[in-house]
C-alpha cells in the first residue's frame, strides 16, 4: 500500500446489533476492494476480522479488528467492532479514531436493542454516519419497514440515496437515487425498471428536498424550480451528512455481496476524510495550554494508541492513529502521559491478522507497532519539542465483579503476571485483590466479558482459573452488653497452666471497629499478661461465632481475673482471653452485619419506574430521583448481596441504556430470615 495523504483517507468504523451482519460486511468490502480473493464466513470461521479463537468459537467477535483497504486510489481503515454490549469499551475505541460510521441494521430483525445503543454513542461522538440495510436477500427483508422503524426509532433525518431491487430471493442489486441507475451487477442493466419509477422519483424527491436545506444557493435554486444538477445534489449530500442534517440509507447483502461497490463508493463520496474533518484539539502538556494540530505531515506528532494487545508470542501490540505529523519505524518517541521516551521499532499495517511492514505513516492513518515499552492505551505518542496530549478514550466503568480462583499452585503463581497484562489489554476491566474475603477480584462489564477473559488466560497463557460470584464481607456483632468469665487451669505433671480472666463486652456503633482495654485493679494479673489476653481475643474476633465473620463494633475491657506464681504463662492467659470472647459473644446476642452499598443511576426517564421496583425486589431504598437532561439520577441503597448481578440486571432492565456508580457506605444488620440462610451456607461450605 502506498504512503496515503489525509485527504486520500477515511477511517470509518462499523456499528450495529450484535447479528446484524458487521463482520460479513467488512468480508465483502474487503473482497469488492480486491484486499482479499476468497469470501470467507462467519460460519465457516474463514472470515478477515474474526480470526481470534475465541471470536470463531463463539460466533461473534470480541474486540475490534482494523480492516484496511484501497478503493479507486483511496485508504479506507474500516473497522469492525463486536456488537455485544460487554464489549462496549470496544466500540468507544473505534468511534474515536474515526471521522465516519457505518450502522449495519439487519432488513428482516430491523431496529434492535444494539441499534439503539450504537446511534446514541454516534450521536455522543457527533460523527457523521450511514445506514446500511443489510440482508436485503433473506426471507421477510423488507427495506420499508425497516426503514420506517429507523426513522422512528432512531431520527427521521435518515433518508434513503437508494432503494432496493427487488428483494428476499429476487434481490438483485441497488437503485441509485441521485443517478437514477443501477449500477452493476443487476440483471436488469444500468436502466431503471419503469415499474419503480414514480416510487424512485418520490423518494428522490425528500431526498434533493432534505439535501438543499444545507446549502442556501442551492435551496433558492430547487425553491424556484430550477433542475439540479447530480453534481450539485451530490455536494448537497455530503454538506447535509458532515453537519449531522441528513444520514442516508443505503441497502444489499454483504452476504451475496450485492450493494458492496455503491457503499465503498458512498464512504468516500459522503464521509469526511481526516482533513475535512480539520484540525485536531490537543493540550501541550509542557504548557497546558491547548492548541490546535493540523492534520497534515508538515505538522507535529500526535499519535493515539487507542487498543493493545497481549499477546504470548510477539508480546504486546499497540494499535495507534496518527493525527498530525509522521511516525517512523525504528525511532524514538515522547510518550506524553507517560513523560518518558518510548523505543518505536518496525510499523505495520495490519488486516486482521496478518500485518505487512511498512516505513512510516502519516496523518490520518491507523497502524501497528509491537513492544512498545510503557505505553499502554490512550496514551499520546508525540515529539519531545513538541510534547501534545489527545483526548482520552472514555470507556466505560467495569461494575461486574467476579472473583476468580486458580485451579493449581502453579496458576496462582501465574495469574500474577498475566491479570495486569490482560487487563492492560483491556481499560474496561480491572482487578484487586479483596483483603476482607481473601480473593482476587476481577470487575468487567458483563459475564460474557469475563469469561472471555477467563477463556484468553487458559489459552494464550495456559492459566486455568474458575470464575465465581464473590464472597460478601459479612461482618459480626453483639447487640447487648455481657460479661464472661474464663479460667484456663491444667495440672500436668511438672509446669502447669494457668490463666483466668473476666471480659466485659459492650456493643459499639456501626462502624467504630473493635477495641481492647485492659483495666486491671489491684494487680489481680500482672500487667505482662495483658497483652497475651489481647492477642487471643484479637485472635478469635477473627471468626465470630455465629458464621465465622469477623467481630466489628464491640469494646472488650479485661477488668478482673487471677493468676498463678508459677503455672501462669502468656500461653495460659491467650487461651484464657480467647474462650473468655467466645463465651460473651454468645451471650450478647450476636446478629450478622451486611455491607450496604451506595448507588447512582443515570438512565433515561422512561426506565425509572422498573428501576425503582427491581430495587424493591432488592431490599433498596430510593432517597431520590432528580432529572438532568433526559436522563433521571436515582440515588439509592441497597445490601451488596443483592447487587452482584446489578450491571446485569440495569443492562436488560434499560436495555442497555442505564450505568452505575457504586460505593461502600456503611454495615447493617442482616433481617433474620435471611441471616439463617448465611449461616447455614457458609455452616455447608465448611463442611465440604
Ligand atoms: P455481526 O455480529 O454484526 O458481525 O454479524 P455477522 O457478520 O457475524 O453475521 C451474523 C449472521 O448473519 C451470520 O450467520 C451471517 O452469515 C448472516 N448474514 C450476514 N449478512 C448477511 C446477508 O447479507 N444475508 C444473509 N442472508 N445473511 C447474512
Amino acid at each position: 500500500m502506498n504512503l496515503y495523504g489525509p485527504d486520500q483517507t477515511r477511517n470509518v468504523v462499523l456499528l450495529s446489533h450484535y447479528g446484524a451482519g458487521k463482520t460479513s460486511l467488512a468480508e465483502a468490502m474487503l473482497f469488492t476492494s480486491g484486499a482479499i480473493k476468497r469470501l470467507g464466513r462467519v460460519e465457516d470461521g474463514t472470515t478477515t476480522s474474526d480470526y481470534d479463537p475465541s471470536e470463531i468459537e463463539r460466533n461473534m467477535s470480541i474486540g475490534l479488528s482494523l480492516l484496511p483497504q484501497e478503493w479507486k486510489g483511496n485508504k479506507l481503515n474500516l473497522i469492525d467492532t463486536p456488537g455485544y454490549a460487554d464489549f462496549a469499551g470496544e466500540v468507544k475505541a473505534g468511534l474515536q479514531v474515526s471521522e465516519g460510521v457505518i450502522i449495519v441494521v439487519c432488513a428482516v430483525a430491523g431496529v434492535e436493542v444494539g441499534t439503539e445503543q450504537v446511534w446514541a454513542y454516534a450521536e455522543e461522538a457527533k460523527l457523521p454516519r450511514l445506514i446500511f440495510i443489510n440482508k436485503m436477500d433473506r426471507d421477510n427483508a423488507d427495506f420499508l419497514r425497516t426503514l420506517e422503524q429507523i426513522q422512528t426509532k432512531l431520527a427521521a433525518r435518515c433518508l434513503p440515496i437508494q432503494l432496493p431491487l427487488g428483494s428476499q430471493s429476487d434481490f438483485q442489486g441497488i437503485i441509485d437515487l441521485v443517478t437514477m441507475k443501477c449500477p452493476a451487477p443487476s440483471s436488469t442493466g444500468a436502466d431503471l425498471p419503469t415499474s419503480l419509477q414514480q416510487q424512485v422519483e418520490l423518494y428522490r424527491e425528500k431526498l434533493i428536498e432534505a439535501a438543499v436545506e444545507a446549502d442556501d444557493e442551492l435551496i433558492t435554486k430547487y425553491l424556484e424550480g430550477e433542475q439540479l444538477s447530480n453534481e450539485e445534489i451530490f455536494r448537497a449530500i455530503k454538506e447535509s451528512i458532515v453537519v449531522g442534517k441528513l444520514v442516508p440509507v443505503l441497502c444489499g447483502s454483504a452476504l451475496r455481496n450485492i450493494g458492496i461497490e455503491s457503499l465503498l463508493d458512498a464512504i468516500y463520496s459522503y464521509l469526511p476524510s481526516p482533513e475535512e474533518k480539520g484540525a485536531i484539539a490537543a493540550t501541550n502538556s509542557a504548557t497546558g495550554e491547548k492548541e490546535d494540530l493540523s492534520p497534515s505531515a508538515e505538522a507535529p506528532l500526535s499519535s493515539l494508541v487507542f487498543k493493545t494487545i497481549a499477546d504470548p508470542f510477539v508480546g504486546k501490540l499497540s494499535y495507534f492513529r496518527v493525527y498530525s505529523g509522521v511516525i517512523s519505524s525504528n525511532s524514538q518517541v515522547w510518550n506524553a502521559n507517560k513523560s518518558s521516551m518510548e523505543r518505536v521499532g518496525q510499523l505495520f499495517i495490519s488486516t486482521g491478522k496478518n500485518q505487512q511492514p511498512i516505513s512510516q505513516l502519516a496523518a490520518g492513518n491507523i497502524g501497528v507497532v509491537a513492544r512498545l515499552n510503557l505505553t499502554t492505551t490512550g496514551d499520546t505518542l508525540c515529539n519531545q519539542e513538541h510534547p501534545v496530549m489527545l483526548d482520552d478514550i472514555k470507556f466505560p466503568q467495569p461494575n461486574f465483579s467476579m472473583a476468580i480462583q486458580p485451579q493449581t499452585k502453579a496458576d496462582l503463581d501465574k495469574m500474577g503476571t498475566v491479570l495486569p497484562k490482560i487487563c492492560e489489554e483491556d481499560p474496561s476491566l480491572k482487578f484487586h485483590r479483596d483483603t476482607d474475603t481473601n480473593e482476587v477480584v476481577i470487575s468487567g462489564i458483563g459475564d460474557n466479558h469475563l469469561e472471555v477473559v477467563q477463556e484468553k488466560m487458559r489459552r494464550k497463557f495456559g492459566v486455568e482459573v474458575r470464575l465465581e460470584p464473590p464472597k460478601v464481607p459479612y461482618r459480626e456483632t453483639i447487640t447487648v452488653a455481657t460479661q464472661a468469665e474464663y479460667k484456663h487451669k491444667k495440672q500436668t505433671g511438672g509446669h502447669g497452666q494457668y490463666g483466668h480472666v473476666f471480659l466485659k463486652l459492650e456493643p459499639l456503633p456501626r462502624g467504630s471497629g473493635f477495641e481492647f482495654t485492659g483495666r486491671i485493679a489491684g494487680g489481680a494479673i500482672p500487667k505482662n499478661y495483658i497483652p497475651a489476653v489481647e492477642k487471643g481475643v484479637n485472635e478469635t474476633r477473627q471468626e465470630g461465632v455465629l458464621a465465622s465473620y469477623p467481630v466489628v463494633d464491640v469494646k472488650v475491657t479485661l477488668y478482673d481475673g487471677s493468676f498463678h506464681p508459677v503455672d501462669s504463662s502468656d500461653i495460659s492467659f491467650k487461651i484464657a482471653g480467647a474462650h473468655a470472647l467466645k463465651k460473651g459473644l454468645s451471650q450478647g446476642q450476636p446478629v450478622l452485619l451486611e455491607p450496604i452499598i451506595h448507588l447512582t443511576i443515570i438512565a433515561p426517564e422512561i426506565y425509572t419506574g422498573d428501576i425503582i421496583s427491581d430495587l424493591n425486589t432488592k431490599r433498596g431504598r430510593v432517597s431520590g430521583v432528580t432529572l438532568e437532561e433526559s436522563n433521571n439520577i436515582i440515588e439509592a441503597q441497597a445490601p451488596y448481596a443483592e447487587l452482584l448481578h446489578y450491571a446485569i440486571d440495569l443492562r436488560s432492565i434499560t436495555q442497555g441504556r442505564g450505568s452505575f456508580i457504586m460505593n461502600f457506605d456503611h454495615y447493617e444488620e442482616v433481617p433474620s430470615h435471611i441471616k439463617e440462610k448465611i449461616i447455614n451456607e457458609q455452616e455447608r461450605a465448611r463442611k465440604e
